[in-house]
């Protein structure tokens, strides 16, 4: 019990300084509320049923297996993300799923390294997988909208994710003037389908 107390005290300060450094780089307010739960829910497999998620009170809960996982850090990161994602509510989640998920994933995995170094917490070279497909489906419109990929999460994760289709449409007709709308959204309506 002294063992899991000790450990919660340790991801409790992770959890902060990431807080702070999320805030500092993307200027936008985190909404997590201090608190922190260990959950040590199974599956009929006795798998764990998540790493870790932030519940819609914004606390963060996260599993007892995540703890002990060498990129726990990454899992930190992404709950801080959502936590300070703009216009996160559980109507826009269950509409805009993959426009939440992946743009916090993919900013995830861009600032993992550097948030990594500057809280002086060592960083293990685990590849992370989740969401793949959401980010897959967000890169294909970003090529059509020509930003570069810190600009294009970036400024997607300050949009409220009611908004966030909407924005991609509108950015990647601003970057394809010379065609006729319509023939651009050929090209992303399937990744467009899949991100809902
Ligand atoms: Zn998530």
């Amino acid at each position: 019990m002294e063992a899991v107390r000790r450990t919660l005290r340790k991801v409790r300060r992770q959890v902060e300084a990431i807080t702070s450094a999320v805030e500092q780089y993307s200027g936008l307010r985190s909404r997590w509320n201090g608190q922190i739960a260990i959950s040590e829910e199974v599956d009929l497999l006795i798998q764990p049923v998540f790493l870790a998620k932030k519940e819609w009170d914004c606390s963060i809960l996260i599993h007892q297996y995540a703890l002990r996982r060498k990129d726990l850090i990454g899992t930190l990161i992404h709950e801080c993300m959502h936590a300070a994602s703009m216009g996160l509510t559980p109507s826009a989640y269950l509409r805009f799923r993959g426009y939440e998920e992946g743009v916090v994933e993919q900013m995830t995995r861009l600032l993992t390294p550097r948030l990594a170094g500057s809280l002086n917490i060592p960083i293990q070279a685990t590849a992370r997988i989740s969401y793949q497909d959401y980010i897959a489906f967000l890169e294909t419109i970003r090529a059509e909208t020509g930003k570069a990929a810190e600009d294009f999460y970036l400024n997607l994760l300050r949009t409220p994710l009611a908004d966030r289709e909407d924005t991609v449409v509108q950015w990647a007709i601003e970057a394809n003037r010379q065609e006729p709308a319509v023939r651009m959204l050929v090209r992303i309506a399937s990744a467009m389908r899949g991100l809902k």
